[in-house]
């Protein structure tokens, strides 16, 4: 049954957060994605997904941009070609584009959602299996309150959806940030495992005091303390402390991440799909990491149902995600846009069942949620 593409459409989808999610860059109320729906002369249609955090206070890609990039460039190649050679795809959309990472990703995942709804075959069989169907899932605190915080993680604890925190810190002095972090681990104690993510706040000479104290505080990562392409500081940081850093922002692809590990760089990488450019592609990133004794964390740009189960079914196929996942976006926001919302439980997430992504779309809250032009 040969395939080809007929159609690419790029849907923009504005949901409202659940409360508002204090970034050191920006705070959040609404988040915004870009759903893709990819159609086959067979009448089967993959589905893919591109969100970022706060318009381009993130990164380089807007939802707009991520639209305007499938409509204009991505849409007009694929259309009319065969589904069913993805590499061959992957390989054309390289050629003749540059970056682009988030609507590269979503094309990818569309196209695998395709591709696997056509051979009636998981994403993850796809990507050669998954090793793991309940992938731990952390929650991030970022009410930026801190009785209202160890609240949130106390009643969490409780109902064991999640054992482990990130926090978001970085916008506010430095020993105010170590204050609330340091009384959020005291509250939680042994029973959670609690980390910061800094988002490229601070320079040098902060991060080495505030690490110190981090350390001190019994936090066990620090994630992305300095800016995204200050390697050297990174690499200095990594060998000073013992408490582990994370790159994040510094570390998009493969490539990335061997500069950043032949520089010299120990600790962890958080991946993302949407920075690598598809789920294959960070998968790619995950190889080099491995290789170079560097620790897995599956990231999140705070996608919906669609980007974060794109997401899970490339993290199943990993032995081992040494500091877990935080594919928690679709808890994060008020409604959902699939028909059957993931189950987040035991401090993790189920991977989907049936083929593709196993997941389907509700057309009336897709309609709902939609931006009018
Ligand atoms: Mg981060």
């Amino acid at each position: 049954m040969s395939a080809t593409i007929q159609s690419i459409e790029a849907v923009l989808v504005d949901i409202p957060t659940i409360r508002p999610h204090k970034l050191s860059m920006t705070t959040m109320g609404v988040q915004s994605m870009v759903i893709v729906r990819m159609k086959d002369s067979n009448g089967l249609e993959g589905l893919g997904e591109a969100t970022t955090i706060g318009g381009l206070a993130y990164g380089a890609e807007s939802p707009e941009s991520v639209k305007l990039t499938i409509d204009t460039y991505f849409g007009p190649q694929l259309i009319g070609q065969s589904a069913e050679n993805i590499n061959t795809l992957r390989v054309m959309l390289n050629r003749s584009t540059r970056g682009n990472n988030l609507a590269r990703s979503a094309i990818e995942t569309a196209l695998l959602d395709l591709q696997g709804k056509r051979l009636n075959r998981s994403v993850a069989d796809l990507l050669g299996g998954a090793v793991h169907r309940h992938i731990p899932v952390l929650w991030t605190l970022a009410s930026g309150d801190t009785a209202k915080d160890i609240e949130e993680a106390r009643g969490l604890i409780e109902t064991r959806r999640h054992c482990d925190f990130k926090l978001k810190i970085g916008s506010r002095r430095l020993m105010d940030d170590v204050r609330h972090v340091a009384a959020i681990k005291e509250a939680v104690g042994e029973s959670a495992s609690v980390r910061v993510d800094v988002n490229q706040a601070w320079d040098e000479a902060t991060a080495a005091k505030g690490m110190a104290e981090l350390q001190a505080a019994g936090i066990d990562l620090v994630e992305q303390p300095t800016p995204m392409k200050d390697y050297a500081a990174l690499v200095r940081l990594s060998n000073k402390f013992h408490l582990p850093i994370l790159a994040d922002e510094a570390v998009a692809d493969a490539k990335d991440m061997y500069a950043l590990a032949a520089a010299g760089f120990s600790g962890a990488v958080a991946m993302k799909i949407a920075k690598a450019g598809g789920p294959m592609r960070a998968l790619e990133q995950a190889s080099v990491a491995q290789a170079a004794g560097i620790g897995l964390y599956g990231g999140t740009l705070l996608e919906g149902t669609i980007g974060s189960v794109a997401s899970l079914h490339a993290w199943s196929t990993l032995e081992t995600l040494h500091w877990g996942t935080e594919m928690f976006g679709p808890l994060l926001m008020k409604d959902d846009i699939v028909v059957k919302p993931l189950s987040f439980h035991d401090h993790g997430v189920d991977l989907p069942e049936g083929p593709g992504l196993g997941i389907e779309l509700d057309e009336d809250k897709l309609t709902y949620y939609r931006r009018q032009a």
